[in-house]
């Protein structure tokens, strides 16, 4: 499934053709259900395919994913497909402006064959509250792909595309990444621009990447990365070649194992495979340290204040004036209270709810503020271990494999725990990448690299000699 690494395709007409081919396929084998993708444009990928074509071929030198398909999660604006961010609200709506990694895979040769299904607004670990329905794994259809990038995870585990962009705020492309047996990559806040993804929490959203091996999440990242001048928060530091960590070697370098995420609840199957993984790494000369990262148990509840906290206030935009759909009623107020109830969706009213209510007088310095100092433990936490000399830490991606559809959906907080391993790196603000390193009962399980603050490459060169180490051990 990995190989040939992913590079110019000599024939981009072919590649685009194969991807919409693949799509139909899962279809005709009765896997409509599948519900991955929420809208994509055969012959304009088709023009732009032929198009790059003729660039190849007269010799323009085009970025290293010229010709490669590509699909992205439904909140990263595109200017001529749909940006639903899986809600009613924004039915049909088409952003008047691209997002800067659409624009940068584009102008590198890249071709867009589809927007991809997701928890609405991004909120969610199943892709099953998309107002469009659910997004099954194409692993198994009983299950769900993770979320809340898991139309984006399905396409690239379901051979549709090589690689894809999610969008992340508390784990949404590592985790499902895990479910579906590729790799996601959460890069450092600031890495990768976010001018163009709909907001849910701005100081924890990043664009992230999933491919059908680290080779190939490397590319793209390093297409999408650097300074945009459109998103202040994007960083000057130049972006390094992440496909070069594939040289480099695991000789002494020390792998941080933290203690809080192998706790003796977490499933003894996944634990092994972990562990196995780690005996690997040693094998290559690597330094298996145990570390503690002790706050890492109020990163759930302080992750469920902050991002609602942030999401009541960004999504007030939506009032029916300004974007998406109106449903008129009774005054203007009647209108934005239809439009508003009618538009959003059961999760994202109670994260609006939940948010309201610990921004509100009285509540604020209880939760909110507290809340931000907690993040400032948590992050304070990967900075002593860090510092302490590990050079990554590895862990369990998700505590479980992909659940069954319905499993989770009458028990938000269930649900929310199945990030408990995720959420820390967005709150720090730290990069993290999950690989699959093995199955349990037949369904994929990732381990995630997490490292210091812009240290992608050391993340991407472990990750890189473990893919290797296992083979197709990561897929058995
Ligand atoms: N599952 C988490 C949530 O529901 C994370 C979502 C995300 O990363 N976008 O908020």
């Amino acid at each position: 499934m990995t190989s040939p690494a992913i590079g110019p395709r000599p024939d981009s007409i072919t590649a685009v053709a194969r991807s919409f081919s693949r799509m139909r396929e899962l279809r005709a084998q009765d896997r409509d259900g599948l519900n991955l993708v929420l809208s994509h444009d055969q012959e304009r990928a088709a023009a732009q395919a032929r198009e790059v074509q003729r660039e190849m071929d007269s010799g323009v030198e085009l970025g290293p994913l010229a010709g490669v398909p590509f699909m992205a999660k439904d909140n990263i604006a595109t200017l001529h497909l749909p940006t639903t961010c899986g809600s009613r609200l924004l039915e049909g709506y088409v952003s008047p402006y691209e997002a800067t990694v659409i624009t940068r895979l584009q102008r590198g040769g890249a071709i867009l064959a589809g927007k991809t299904n997701c928890d609405e607004f991004a909120m969610g670990s199943s892709t099953e509250h998309s107002a469009y329905g659910p997004a099954r794994n194409p692993l198994d259809p009983s299950r769900v792909p993770g979320g809340s990038s898991g139309g984006s995870a399905g396409v690239v585990a379901g051979g549709i595309v090589r690689v894809a962009l999610g969008s992340e705020t508390g784990g949404s492309v590592r985790q499902p990444a895990s479910f579906c047996g590729i790799v996601g990559v959460k890069p450092t806040y600031g890495r990768v621009s976010r001018y163009g993804l709909v907001a849910f929490a701005s100081s924890l959203d990043q664009i992230g990447v999933f491919g059908a091996s680290v080779h190939d999440a490397a590319t793209v990242l390093e297409v999408i990365a650097g300074r945009d001048t459109l998103d202040s928060t994007s960083t000057e530091r130049p972006v390094p070649s992440y496909r070069e960590a594939a040289a480099k070697t695991m000789k002494g370098v020390v792998i941080g194992r933290p203690r809080e995420y192998f706790a003796s609840s977490l499933d003894p199957r996944i634990a092994a495979l972990c562990d196995g993984a780690l005996a690997q790494l040693r094998e290559l000369g690597a330094v298996v340290k145990d570390v503690s990262l002790p706050n890492t148990d109020l990163a759930i509840p302080v992750y469920y204040i902050i991002a609602p906290a942030e999401a009541s206030s960004n999504l007030a935009r939506y009032d029916g004036v300004r974007y998406g759909r109106r449903v008129t009623g009774d005054g203007l107020s009647g209108m934005y209270e239809r439009t508003r109830s009618r538009g959003f969706g059961a999760e994202v009213t109670r994260r609006i709810l939940l948010g309201t209510y610990v921004l509100s007088a009285g509540y604020r310095d209880a939760y909110y503020k507290r809340a931000q100092q907690v993040r400032t433990l948590i992050a304070e936490d990967f900075h002593t271990v860090f510092t302490a000399g590990v050079d990554v830490l590895f862990t369990p991606t998700a505590p479980s494999t992909a659940f069954e559809l319905g499993a989770k959906t009458d028990d938000p907080y269930a649900m929310y725990l199945s990030d408990i391993f995720t959420v820390t790196a967005n709150l720090a603000g730290v990069p993290a990448m999950s690989v699959p390193i093995g199955r349990v009962d037949g369904l994929p399980v990732g381990g995630q690299f997490i490292a210091p603050h812009f240290g992608e490459q050391a993340m991407f060169g472990a990750a890189f000699a473990l893919e290797r180490a296992l083979g197709a051990r990561a897929h058995q």
